[in-house]
């Protein structure tokens, strides 16, 4: 017979702080995102509604209880553009 584990139902201590898109003012009727652009996806990008994420583009619809924009709950999530460094090309010619 299978017992489990009391740490397997025990609830987890950490406090989960990603957010569905349901709850995403930028989430249009038809389940388009209308943040897409900004998030370098396309105009036509549907993001999963139900899938718990952290999202630079978040902003709360007007009946969620946390009204904390997306730059407020997660400051490390979004970098400036400057902020980023690419690697260098390198030249092929000889
Ligand atoms: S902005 Fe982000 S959280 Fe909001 S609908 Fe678009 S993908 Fe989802």
């Amino acid at each position: 017979m299978l017992i489990e584990a009391p740490e397997t139902l025990a609830e987890p201590t950490y406090a989960d702080d990603r957010i569905r898109c349901l709850v995403c003012r930028n989430r249009e009727r038809s389940g388009e995102c209308s943040a897409a652009a900004s998030l370098g996806a396309t105009r036509t990008y549907r993001p999963d509604e139900f899938l718990l994420r952290r999202c630079e583009a978040f902003l709360p619809r007007a009946s969620e209880k946390d009204q904390r924009a997306a730059r407020v709950r997660w400051p490390n999530l979004t970098r400036s553009a400057d902020s980023i460094s690419l690697p260098t090309q390198r030249s092929t010619k000889p």
